[in-house]
């Protein structure tokens, strides 16, 4: 209330010091309303560092049911894991979080044992301080993913903070003569924000189905249990090379997968897989899928007073296409739910 209060009670001093303080107050109302304004005024540039008011997610660890939405944010397509319905595609992929870490070589050993491949999603800064092992693990068959710079919460940076998130992952990855195609967000936690700019450079973003809860520091046969129940067609399985149990439980796991005839992927087959069911249940005219072959053919190219071999890539029919000659799912639209 902003009006002078009615009669002769002006002269009562009380009523005086009342009168000075509704001004005081009326004053600092509007101040306060200016500003408010000011803060509120649409300017079409966000700085503003906290969560923004898109929609914003956190793949829960553990969270079940799992909203097969968040799995792969990225994909225009809205995920369905009626996609992976074929007993052909009983697929499933690893992915290791939060490393470099000497725990990687280990891990990626006893994975080439058995011919596995799997991913793993550096931190920049850990990239930084240990690249020797980022050096090891990129002579490997494993892929090598992007998960943020600091370990961050993405979606509470700013538009400038988050490219510079992914500019400094780059860049410290780009000097070991390295670059990235998927990315993970900490946490779980994006928004469209953070998914557009990993498409901007480059990288797709993938969470995941099955949590195997690692970083809550359950036993290993715990954990074993818990993933092995869980098995699904297309799971892609989250760990943390981090914690020591994860390599503990991993055998059990993956002895698990053998029996229930399922085959482990790279995430670049994992894509191929789902886009070729995605195109196959929704009826669109699906691609032919050359595959690439190593052909001998003469005459070779003399290298060193040798003759070498050259590899040619031939068409064949019904075979999964090699990742370079995969089209992509058009991204450009990205839909999410509302939050919940
Ligand atoms: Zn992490």
């Amino acid at each position: 209330m902003c009006l002078k209060p009615m009669g002769e009670a002006a002269e009562d001093q009380f009523a005086e010091g009342s009168d000075n303080f509704m001004k005081k107050a009326c004053l600092a109302g509007w101040l306060c309303g200016f500003w408010l304004l000011l803060a509120l005024w649409p300017t079409g540039v966000s700085a503003v560092e906290g969560p923004s008011a898109e929609s914003r997610h956190v793949a829960k660890a553990g969270a079940m049911p799992f909203n097969p939405r968040y799995l792969y944010p990225s994909s225009a397509e809205q995920f369905s894991m009626d996609w992976l319905t074929l007993p052909e595609e009983r697929i499933m992929a690893l992915t290791f979080d939060d490393g470099p870490d000497e725990r990687d070589l280990a891990i990626a050993s006893l994975l080439d044992r058995q011919d596995i491949p799997a991913a793993f999603f550096y931190i920049g800064n850990k990239i930084k301080a240990m690249p020797h092992i980022v050096k090891e693990m990129s002579a490997t068959r494993h892929e090598l993913g992007y998960h943020s710079y600091r370990h961050q919460q993405l979606s509470w940076l700013s538009a400038k903070s988050l490219t510079a998130d992914f500019r400094q992952g780059k860049e410290v990855f780009g000097q070991l003569g390295l670059s990235f195609t998927w990315f993970r967000p900490p946490y779980g936690d994006f928004n469209r924000r953070v998914v557009q700019e990993a498409k901007d450079q480059g990288m797709e973003t993938i969470l995941w189905t099955i949590d195997s809860r690692d970083w809550a520091g359950v036993p290993a046969q715990v954990m074993a249990r818990n993933v092995i129940r869980r098995f699904h067609p297309g799971a892609v399985i989250l760990f943390h090379s981090t914690h020591a149990n994860t390599l503990r439980a991993l055998p059990e796991i993956l002895q698990a997968a053998v029996r229930e005839r399922y085959r482990f992927v790279s995430l670049a087959e994992w894509r191929r897989t789902v886009q070729m069911a995605a195109c196959r249940v929704q009826g669109r005219g699906c691609p032919p899928a050359p595959v690439e072959v190593v052909t001998p053919v003469t005459p070779s190219v003399p290298e060193e007073g040798k003759l070498v071999p050259v590899s040619a890539s031939v068409p064949i029919e019904g075979r999964v296409m090699p990742a370079s000659a995969v089209p992509l799912l058009p991204s450009t639209v990205i839909r999410f739910m509302p939050d919940g």
